[in-house]
């Protein structure tokens, strides 16, 4: 369990090393961004980016999204993958929008989680990015590794247990910054595939680094 200053310190260090703590999805409206998260679903950002302005082009406002047709839609966004469903999510996302809520995406976690396509991840990216709502978590597949490997999280795949586990420790004002530095982290430096621990500023910190200089220790004894 990390104490409270062992936190601050990881949260200034990752914002010493990632000044600027924002999405790196592009967009310009709020269901925009909310359109471009569904589309990021085992897809990266990059593509996302990539398809998301000829999109935004050919369908500019909510209301040609919700009279669209979501196999042209699904042309759009192809590249992406599991384009049919996230077609049709886009499309009755519009629709929903428009019929209960104005024409604006909102802030609320239950009437998010009621959009088609949206689940606690988006709706707390929203809450964060769109509301600046204090204390909102986007546990994301970069947060779950990472948050683990740091000891910040008992180490669960849960994105539920480790949204709650967050919450706790965080700094509420520091939360939705954290996580977007999280994922630039994790494709920089401590990645799926390998953890580049000998230039990682949290090193001090970490438990998994702690643990693999514990097994270096006990191998040279052997
Ligand atoms: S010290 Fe290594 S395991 Fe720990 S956060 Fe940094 S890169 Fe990841």
């Amino acid at each position: 369990m990390k104490t409270q200053q062992e936190v601050l310190y990881i949260v200034d260090a990752l914002k010493e090393k990632y000044p600027h703590g924002l999405c790196s999805l592009q967009y310009e409206k709020d269901y925009e961004l909310l359109f471009a998260v569904r589309l990021s679903a085992q897809c990266t950002d990059e593509r996302v980016n990539k398809v998301t302005p000829a999109l935004f082009e050919r369908f500019p406002t909510l209301e040609s999204f919700a009279e669209a047709d979501p196999e042209e839609v699904g042309q759009y966004i192809h590249s992406c993958g599991f384009f049919r469903g996230k077609s049709r999510d886009l499309v009755n996302c519009a629709k929903m929008l428009l019929s209960d809520y104005g024409g604006k995406v909102p802030g609320e976690m239950e009437d998010l989680l009621r959009l088609p396509g949206v689940g606690r991840k988006t709706a707390n990216l929203i809450q964060g990015d769109v509301y600046n709502t204090p204390g909102v978590v986007v546990a994301d597949t970069h947060c779950i590794r990472i948050s683990g490997r740091l000891g910040l999280t008992d180490g669960t795949k849960d994105p539920v247990s480790v949204e709650r586990q967050l919450r706790t420790i965080l700094p509420p004002e520091e939360s939705n910054g954290f996580c977007h530095r999280l994922v630039l982290f994790g494709r920089e430096v401590c990645t799926a595939r390998r953890t580049y621990c000998d230039k990682c500023p949290l090193r001090p910190w970490c438990d998994h680094f702690r643990g693999s200089e514990t097994a270096q220790e006990d191998g040279a004894d052997e």
